[in-house]
């Protein structure tokens, strides 16, 4: 993991009502206080639950996630909500070109791309997804396709910004299967994922951009994923719905 400073983020989905995302966000705030804690730590409710969720992280090293958001600040947009409307009720991330939102709602890159100019000029940290789909990785395009991926999701991001970017890399397969990536299928991925932030941004800005890892992450397998080189800690659905298992990946403080 170099010495980046690892991240554990929990996408909650299209789970929880009010009440339920509260009382999971307070077993957080309790477990939190417990212990030692090696890692920024996000949790990503739905965009009704994102004000209480944070009302109950304050003062806490909890940050808050949107899940998506539009890429204008307003207007006629039915349904949708922007990463200022995300800021305002307490987010400071933004989970953006999650697999999900690309297979069921058709995003796109250069759409990612879009709403995170938008995130940064809200005061959001984005969580930019990439990953192959089955298909993808059994017909050999892996890396053809994340690369592209990663490539269309930065172009255009102010270069100022692009040092403190998060990217999670999450095999589609591995989302919400219980297959997860071996160890060695996901440091091959970031670490190629590195190499391209090299040539394309530089070095320097390459080693400190996190890149996660995402899929079907648990409490048995998060220690060998964040040993990896190129992991920098993990983007996590479904064991992150239950207090004691999200905070059961979090790496406490290194001894010193
Ligand atoms: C996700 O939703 O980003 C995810 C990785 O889900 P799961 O951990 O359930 O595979």
């Amino acid at each position: 993991m170099a010495d980046r400073h690892p991240l554990i983020a929990g996408n909650w989905k299209m789970n929880l009502t009010v009440d339920e995302a509260v009382d999971l966000a307070a077993k957080i705030r309790a477990g939190i206080a417990e212990r030692t804690v090696g890692a920024d730590v996000v949790v990503g409710p739905t965009d009704l639950c994102v004000e209480a969720v944070s009302r109950e992280l304050k003062g806490t090293i909890v940050g808050v996630a949107g899940q998506n958001m539009h890429k204008e600040r307003s207007g006629a947009y039915t349904g949708e909500v922007s990463g200022e409307m995300l800021r305002a009720a307490g987010a400071n991330w933004v989970i953006l070109g999650h697999s999900e939102r690309r297979q069921y709602f058709g995003e796109t890159d250069a759409g990612v791309a879009a709403k995170a100019v938008s995130a940064l000029a809200a005061g959001l940290k984005p969580i930019l997804c990439v990953g192959e789909t089955l298909e993808e990785r059994e017909s050999g395009r892996t890396l053809e396709v994340v690369l592209g991926q990663v490539d269309g999701v930065l172009a255009g991001l102010p270069e100022n910004e692009l040092a403190g970017l998060t990217l999670a890399y999450e095999p589609v397969w591995a989302i919400g299967t219980g297959l997860t990536a071996s160890n060695e299928q996901a440091q091959e991925v970031h670490g190629a994922i590195r190499n391209r932030l090299a040539t394309n941004l530089g070095s320097a800005i390459a080693e400190k951009i996190r890149i996660l890892y995402g899929g079907s992450v648990k409490p048995d397998n998060v220690a060998g994923l964040l040993a990896l080189q190129d992991v920098d800690g993990a983007l996590v659905g479904g064991a992150s719905l239950d207090a004691e298992s999200f905070l059961s990946l979090i790496p406490p403080l290194p001894s010193t």
